[in-house]
């Protein structure tokens, strides 16, 4: 997508993204980096580290970070640039369409895996570059969501986490294995 405008936005702008679900404790890691992570958070007194980590997350299909609960996700340069992301010459930046049929289209694609993947609409501002679909954003954070191949558990739990309204759905039936 080539970028045609880049605006600083102070109302912020809406559009549709697909994420997968996911856990922390899904992550590739070893025993010892969890210990070591369980053991910071006690000493900083947080409670529920442990019961966090199995916890349903957003996470992006293309990026490995998960999307923070109850706080904006920031976007940094997914190529390692010291710039602030998004830049109109580069391609980072959190990325969302503008029309929800390509939010559904793509989110098809993945309608054969076997974890839940998620449509909805996500809030963005901060720095926008404008692109041919949609856009980049600095900020982000979701604004409703609805779990596709999920059940009502993981809805819940999301709903619960995100405070953002969460429905669960089937497939399409037409897309269903
Ligand atoms: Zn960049």
């Amino acid at each position: 997508l080539s970028a045609l405008e880049l605006a600083f936005s102070v109302e912020p702008v809406t559009g549709w993204r697909i994420w997968r679900v996911s856990r922390e404790i899904d992550r590739r890691r070893t025993a010892h980096e969890l210990a070591v992570e369980l053991l910071a958070a006690e000493r900083r007194g947080e409670t529920g580290a442990v019961a966090r980590l199995f916890e349903p997350r957003l996470r992006s299909l293309t990026e490995l970070g998960f999307w923070p609960a109850r706080e904006r996700l920031t976007a940094t340069c997914g190529r390692g640039a010291a710039h602030t992301a998004p830049q109109a010459a580069c391609e980072c930046g959190v990325w969302a369409f503008r029309a929800y049929e390509r939010a559904y289209a793509e989110l098809l694609a993945y309608a054969h895996g076997a974890t839940p993947v998620l449509l909805g609409r996500v809030r963005m501002w901060g720095r926008l570059v404008e692109a041919e679909h949609g856009w980049r954003a600095q900020y982000a954070y979701p604004a409703d969501l609805t779990v596709f191949g999920g059940d009502e558990d993981v809805a819940t739990a999301l709903e619960a986490a995100y405070g953002v309204p969460v429905t669960a759905t089937p497939w399409p039936a037409e897309q269903a294995a």
